[in-house]
């Protein structure tokens, strides 16, 4: 096991990984930016270092820092969280290259699912069923034409390089598509230095379901059971539950089941999740993060399996704590990403917090890094909190997330709460009847 782990992110999530390390007993050290000297896990670690100015390539993001705070205090191992360095195949190698473990899957793995034209080939090649499209890269009107004809209108086309929903362009008929082609082409050149693209068929309305997976290091991969993350703006996930309302004890089994071998014949190790759009009956890979997820608390609580745990054990190669036998869903579980935004605009909302006051009881958990007095820098993503609750089934579920919705007061800076509190008085949410475009539409609507 590791004697001391470098926690190199900020937030809620570096708090999350920094109580996992208390729990084993591993000492920890975290990084911060001068911008979160005063960040809650920065109060709570053992040790930390200061790696730089606010921007994020300054300090989160600045390699060369984080390995020498590794190196100045003896950190063996980097838990890189979510988002900034997590999955950087580069930074997985540098440290590897100084015997300093990351905690995650190796740069190679990175790599494959971090290209999204070689992550669906390699789907594919695992048996994982895939939206219909082209093979590789497309760059002729001609051969988009023929590929486009080929799966049916409407298609859309997304950037190889692309990430965070950016750099995807919907074609409706033929004569949409040589301008949504050229647009990709050119935004994806701009926005990731990588012009290539491809071209899916354009699924309308789709559910978001991902797996939870794991390879363990020797070989084996199971899976955790899904999520349902559909209520999205932006591309950007609000609203997750887990299991999905969606789908049956067989279908999970089965869709579970292929991932898990995936992982297992990919000779994958650490924590994963493969991303499906699942419509009438079928489930259709749009790509692997090789990573933890911002909203695999849910998970946690109908598991009760401590994921971050799981990472720590199959890095120090310990593998996992449990078979794929032992994994038992309980109940149901949703979380809400309470963001530093105005809850209809959604324009940020930084500033000091001059109240926090978070809900309690049976079935709630909380993960932010922040308190009554804490000011928001504005230099960082607005995800302020994530509120998790759990209950037996569904119905619970929802009567207890109203009631703690209520009880949850941040004062002083404007967040999304109002919207979730809204949204759990919704019919359509009550009966988990929502698809990936749902929630745009009622946030249009103004209801
Ligand atoms: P990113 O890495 O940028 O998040 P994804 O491939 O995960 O890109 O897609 C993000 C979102 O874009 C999906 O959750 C879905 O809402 C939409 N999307 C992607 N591919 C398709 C498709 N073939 N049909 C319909 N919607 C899609």
């Amino acid at each position: 096991m590791f004697q001391k782990i470098l926690i190199a992110n900020r937030g809620e999530i570096a708090l999350r990984v920094l109580r996992a390390c208390k729990e084993l007993g591993i000492q920890t050290v975290v990084v911060h930016s001068t911008a979160d000297a005063d960040a809650m896990h920065v109060r709570l670690a053992d040790e930390s270092v200061c790696i730089g100015p606010p921007p994020s390539r300054d300090s989160y993001l600045n390699i060369h820092q984080i390995v020498a705070a590794c190196e100045i205090t003896g950190a063996d191992a980097v838990h890189p969280g979510y988002g900034f360095l997590s999955e950087n195949a580069k930074f997985a190698d540098i440290l590897a290259a100084h015997n300093i473990t990351f905690i995650g899957p190796t740069g190679d793995h990175i790599r494959v699912m971090g290209d999204k034209i070689e992550a669906k080939r390699t789907a594919k090649r695992l048996g994982i069923p895939v939206v219909p499209g082209s093979d590789g890269a497309v760059t002729e009107e001609k051969e988009a034409k023929r590929v486009a004809a080929e799966i049916g209108y409407p298609v859309i086309i997304k950037a190889s390089a692309g990430g965070g929903g950016r750099g995807m362009k919907v074609a409706l008929t033929e004569a949409d598509l040589e301008v949504a082609l050229q647009t990709a082409r050119t935004e994806a050149g701009a926005a990731f230095g990588d012009d290539a693209v491809y071209i899916e068929k354009y699924l309308q309305k789709p559910r978001h379901i991902e797996v939870q997976v794991f390879g363990d290091g020797f070989g084996r991969g199971v899976h955790f059971g899904e999520r349902d993350c559909s209520l999205q703006r932006r591309h950007q996930k609000v609203w997750e539950e887990a299991n999905s309302p969606a789908l049956n004890a067989e279908e999970r089994s089965r869709i579970g089941g292929i991932c898990a071998k995936a992982i297992a014949d990919l000779g994958y190790s650490g924590a994963g999740t493969i991303e499906f759009l699942y419509e009438n009956g079928e489930f259709y890979f749009i790509e692997m993060n090789t990573r933890l997820q911002v909203e695999h608390p849910v998970t946690e609580a109908i598991t009760g399996i401590d994921l971050v745990h799981e990472q720590i054990r199959v890095a120090s190669g310990g593998g996992l704590s449990v078979k794929q036998e032992d994994i038992k869903f309980n109940g149901h579980a949703i979380e809400c990403r309470i963001n530093a935004e105005d809850p209809r605009t959604f324009t940020p909302s930084p500033g000091t917090i001059s109240h926090f006051h978070t809900p309690g009881g049976l079935g709630i958990r909380v993960d932010s890094g922040v308190y009554s007095g804490y000011k928001i820098p504005p230099y960082y993503d607005s995800l302020i909190g994530k509120l998790i609750v759990h209950g037996r089934n569904r119905v619970e579920c929802m009567m207890r997330l109203r009631r703690a919705l209520d009880e949850f007061v941040v004062d002083g800076i404007k967040t999304t709460l109002p919207l979730f509190r809204d949204l759990v008085g919704n019919a359509d949410i009550a009966n988990g009847d929502y698809d990936i475009h749902w929630l745009e539409k009622y946030l249009a609507k103004g209801e």
